[in-house]
């Protein structure tokens, strides 16, 4: 069917992400020493712009994520939504800043193929083992549960479905919990994320979420990349709280959360630190410079909390 074929586009997305995050990690925009096990060609060149704009995004999410783990002490969960092939857990491992659970979710065809990997990659699957004490480690084709790792398929449109597979892996909506979703939600309607978002504040009484898409969709620049987007079938359903910085900060506070905010990536380029952005700019040419403003102004980063416990995540920030 017609949405089979969307769906299947849409899981196509995260080779599109992991392959990106491959080529400028081999150039040394930043370190993955995992990314090699999951995509193992470097594959073809891609644009400078295309590299620094992946730079903005990893070291962006990965900021606000730190800050968070900083302010719980750790004492947390982290659940990745539409995780792809994303390579966060290993990294936390080796920077002593693993919460005291990590999720991920995604449609189980990813998941399985994910598994895959970890189970025939002793660098992926050591660290998991390591951090599991003591019973066998649940592992089937579908879903891996370790004390400190979880990887489950699920639809990020079937809030119940979701919410039964996070229990049975044992989320404890007591502990301080980060959603992280890196260019997921533009793929659901708004109906589905604001009901994924109120389901989330409702949830969990202190609670972060971190999301990373597109943004000023609505001018020239947004349209084509809309029209690229569009041309490989993907179902850009969500892409109405792209319109605008606002638009994406508007949605949380509309369904129960206590505090929102959103820069364009544009923004966080220039404030993060400098020293390495300087490092990385002397890694590869650039004499467009106005494609890399256009690019990074059509990209955000948006951030909401809840903090009942009063750990000080208002101030979370760049
Ligand atoms: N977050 C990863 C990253 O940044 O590398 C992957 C991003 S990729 C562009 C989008 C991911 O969202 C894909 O892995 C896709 O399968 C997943 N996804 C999209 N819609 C989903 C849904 N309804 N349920 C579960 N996963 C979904």
């Amino acid at each position: 069917t017609d949405s089979d074929t969307a769906d299947e586009a849409v899981r196509a997305t995260c080779d599109d992400a992991s392959i990106c995050k491959r080529f400028a990690t081999s150039k040394g925009y930043w370190k993955d020493p995992y990314i090699q096990y999951f995509v193992r060609q470097i594959g073809e060149r891609k644009a400078p712009e295309i590299n620094r704009g992946y730079y903005a995004r990893v070291q962006g999410v990965n900021h606000l994520l730190d800050e968070f783990l900083r302010k719980t002490t750790c004492d947390c969960q982290v659940i990745n939504l539409g995780a792809g092939l994303d390579t966060t857990f290993w990294r936390l491992k080796d920077e002593d800043l693993l919460p005291k659970k990590y999720f991920e979710v995604d449609f189980p065809m990813i998941v399985a193929r994910k598994i895959h990997n970890i189970k025939t990659k002793p660098p992926l699957s050591k660290p998991i083992i390591e951090t599991h004490s003591t019973d066998a480690l649940l592992l089937d084709g579908h879903s891996l549960d370790s004390d400190r790792y979880c990887i489950f398929g699920a639809d990020l449109r079937d809030i119940p479905g979701l919410e039964d597979k996070l229990k049975k892996f044992h989320m404890d909506p007591k502990l301080p919990t980060l959603f992280l979703s890196e260019c997921v939600l533009v793929y659901i309607t708004p109906e589905q994320s604001s009901k994924l978002l109120h389901w989330v504040a409702d949830t969990f009484h202190t609670a972060m979420f971190i999301n990373y898409e597109q943004v000023n969709m609505e001018d020239r620049f947004g349209q084509v990349m809309i029209e690229n987007l569009q041309r490989r079938q993907c179902n850009l359903a969500g892409v109405e709280a792209c319109r605008s910085l606002d638009s994406q900060k508007e949605r949380y506070l509309l369904s129960g959360w206590e505090y929102a905010d959103a820069l364009d990536m544009m923004t966080v380029y220039s404030v993060l630190p400098q020293e390495d952005v300087a490092r990385i700019e002397r890694l590869e040419f650039l004499d467009e410079k106005e494609l890399l403003q256009q690019l990074l102004q059509h990209y955000c980063i948006c951030w909401a909390a809840k903090d009942k416990l009063k750990l000080g995540l208002a101030q979370i920030a760049f």
